[in-house]
């Protein structure tokens, strides 16, 4: 069986893996129009859901990111003119880049082509495959070329982003919100290794022209943002690696199949950063589209039958999370009607921005922003954290990771 994988992003990348552990006979290629080790964005964020699937599916791969991975263990909330409050919660972050190498690595060593600097730009010239696997982003161009057949649609987020690094290692997961005389800005960061973590910078678009945000250059932007978050930043520089100011634009297509070519990841569907899950998902459809495909197929209703199977299995997946992320990134597009609560309650509202939490919740996170009750549920969090560990298969964990 020939496969092609167009995008060598998480989702394209780890289904060409899983493929080819399933049937190490197929020929599978990635078409990836980046150099290696060139991407963009900065770290992403998962927890220990991802890391069941990933160990489920590949011990191998899941050890090395396992191993690579910055672990982090609660969130801090830091909004101007209120007292520090902390979230419970652990979880844990990876350079975008090395999420790629790993996977990419591991596809070389079970013998998927993955071809760098070969961007698709007509795909009528793709050559013969039996499965062509659109995995080329948000902005894929094998699904707009079909656009109307797959329902795509693209509706796009209020609030200005911008995902920017820096050298600045925040301790933990951190929301930062900080009173502009434009209004409300803030950001998310982590870190995501020694030396780097990532640092989302969020307004609304009222406060996003109040600031002048759109009329400066790079440094000049990235500067003043330096300078609005200069007591968060260490005296550290941001750098946007040259992507700028961005609306969330959140793709869904009502169909992801057509005839042999099926989308995945970001192509298909993509969920708000707010609840951190894009990878995650893009991964879980590669799983998904793996299982699926598991068995081959004998002409072209037997694949159509595998590739609606797909659809349908992560759909139902997918429903609950982007429920949670719209509700999410809603929450903070009603951010400043929040920023007048007192500290615990603000923090609060920041976790519940869902909606879904039962009350034991909310007298937890009240209960636990004294030092001594605060340490204690960092450490059951934690011990559950290595609990889980352990409990995935271990023989592999040594084995896998690569020395040097
Ligand atoms: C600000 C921000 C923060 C985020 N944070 C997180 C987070 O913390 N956790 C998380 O889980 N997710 C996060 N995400 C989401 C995550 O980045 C995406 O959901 C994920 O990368 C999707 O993977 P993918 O493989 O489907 O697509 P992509 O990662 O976009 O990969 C697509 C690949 O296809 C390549 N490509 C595109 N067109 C072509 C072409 N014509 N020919 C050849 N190659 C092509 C691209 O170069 C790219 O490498 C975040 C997103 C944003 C915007």
């Amino acid at each position: 069986m020939r496969i092609t994988c167009v995008g060598g992003g998480p989702a394209g990348l780890y289904f060409a893996v899983l493929a080819k552990l399933t049937d190490p006979t197929r020929e599978i290629t990635v078409l990836e129009r980046d150099r290696a080790g060139v991407t963009y964005g900065w770290g992403v964020v998962f927890w220990d859901d991802l890391l069941d699937d990933l160990f489920r599916y590949d011990p191998v791969s899941a050890a090395r990111i396992w191993a690579a991975a910055y672990k982090w263990d609660e969130y801090e909330v830091r909004a101007a003119g209120k007292p520090v409050t902390h979230l419970g919660g652990y979880g844990f972050s990876l350079g975008r880049h090395k999420l790629l190498e790993i996977l990419g690595e591991r596809a070389r060593e079970l013998g998927v082509v993955v071809r760098y600097e070969d961007e698709l730009t007509d795909p009528s010239a793709l050559p013969p495959a039996d499965l062509i696997v659109a995995c080329d982003g948000a902005g894929s161009r094998l699904r707009d070329r079909h656009a109307e057949h797959f329902g795509a649609a693209v509706e796009t987020g209020r609030n200005k982003y911008i995902w920017l690094g820096t050298p600045h290692v925040f301790r933990t997961f951190t929301f930062g919100f900080e009173r502009t005389e434009a209004g409300w800005i803030w950001y998310h960061a982590y870190p995501f290794a020694d030396g780097a973590s990532t640092f989302i910078v969020e307004c609304t678009p009222e406060t996003w022209t109040g600031l002048g945000l759109g009329r400066l250059d790079s440094a000049a932007g990235n500067a003043r943002l330096q300078e609005i978050f200069k007591n968060h930043l260490d005296g550290r520089p941001l750098d946007d690696a040259g992507r700028g100011w961005l609306n969330f634009r959140r793709v869904t297509a009502e169909r992801w199949d057509h005839g042999n070519v099926v989308l995945m990841g970001d192509a298909a569907h993509t969920t708000h950063f707010a609840i951190g899950s894009g990878t995650k998902l893009a991964m879980q459809d590669a799983m998904a589209l793996a299982d699926a495909v598991a068995d081959g197929f004998a002409d072209s209703a037997a694949l159509a039958a595998a590739l609606e199977q797909y659809e349908h299995r992560r759909k139902v997946a997918l429903a609950p999370l982007q429920r949670a992320a719209h509700a999410s990134s809603a929450w903070f597009e009603r951010m400043p009607e929040y920023a007048e609560l007192p500290a615990k309650r603000f923090s609060y509202a920041l976790s519940d921005r869902r909606g879904e939490y039962p009350a034991w919740r909310y007298l937890l996170h009240m209960s636990t922003q004294g030092t001594v009750p605060r340490t204690m549920l960092r450490w059951t969090l934690s011990a559950r954290r290595w609990h889980r560990a352990r409990r995935r298969p271990a023989r592999h964990l040594s084995a896998a990771v690569p020395t040097g």
